[in-house]
């Protein structure tokens, strides 16, 4: 995005510019090349020259914008968690999205522009993970993108029995995993019992967690750390 700025004396009026404020507006001769930096600005539709500067009738006018830097993760990242964090650096104060494929959330820039989107849901698979900034949409620096890869798990009942029915746990039915007691059994089982076969003797009621939740796939020793 470029504007016209018309020499007015001491005051010069960018035209065709966002409306948004903006903190550094680079003004830049066409005819001679000579460059003049002026910022911070709340705004950019005037800027008060402080010094005198001979200005032609017109000259062209371009916001400076950070380009928005992805830092974790790296781009090509395997996981095998459903969920992971986005960190990087974008213009300060800026309102940013991302987006892979159907999930979407919303943030704001810090005023050093250090951004941090928490939880971003993955699928198996490659995902391609995208930050925008909203308030600069058509810049070409104001998109990020990062390819990660979420590899799917083994499932982690295999060699396990069900406890109310002493079947081995096989792929194919749905296994879930008691969130007290950390035991795998067959959803069939839960339902049928109405609860966990082990620990609901001791007056416990739990919840279990399903293939979609990390828990279902860490170890008892990572459980007990947490
Ligand atoms: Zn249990």
């Amino acid at each position: 995005m470029s504007g016209t700025i018309d020499d007015e004396g001491k005051q010069i009026t960018i035209r065709r510019l966002s409306s948004r404020p903006t903190r550094e507006v680079r003004v830049e001769q066409t005819a001679s090349q000579r460059r003049i930096e002026l910022g911070p600005v709340p705004t950019p539709r005037k800027i008060r020259i402080a010094r005198r500067v001979r200005l032609p009738r017109r000259i062209t006018a371009e916001l400076l914008l950070q380009p928005i830097v992805i830092h974790t993760p790296v781009d090509g990242q395997v996981f095998e968690a459903s969920e992971m964090e986005v960190v990087g650096q974008a213009n300060p104060g800026t309102h940013l999205a991302l987006v892979n494929e159907r999930y979407r959330a919303e943030t704001r820039s810090s005023s050093e522009g250090k951004f941090t989107f928490s939880d971003v849901r993955l699928s198996i698979g490659a995902n391609t993970i995208m930050v925008l900034d909203l308030d600069h949409l058509t810049w070409e620096q104001a998109r990020a993108s990062i390819r990660v890869v979420r590899q799917e798990q083994l499932a982690p009942f295999l060699g396990h029995k069900d406890p109310l029915t002493n079947a081995p746990l096989a792929e194919g039915e749905p296994v879930v995993r008691c969130s007290i007691c950390w035991t795998y059994c067959y959803l069939s089982s839960w339902r049928a019992n109405g609860n966990c076969s082990i620990c609901c003797m001791r007056g416990l009621t739990p919840r279990h967690w399903t293939s979609d939740d990390d828990e279902f796939y860490m170890t008892r020793e990572e459980l007990n750390r947490r």
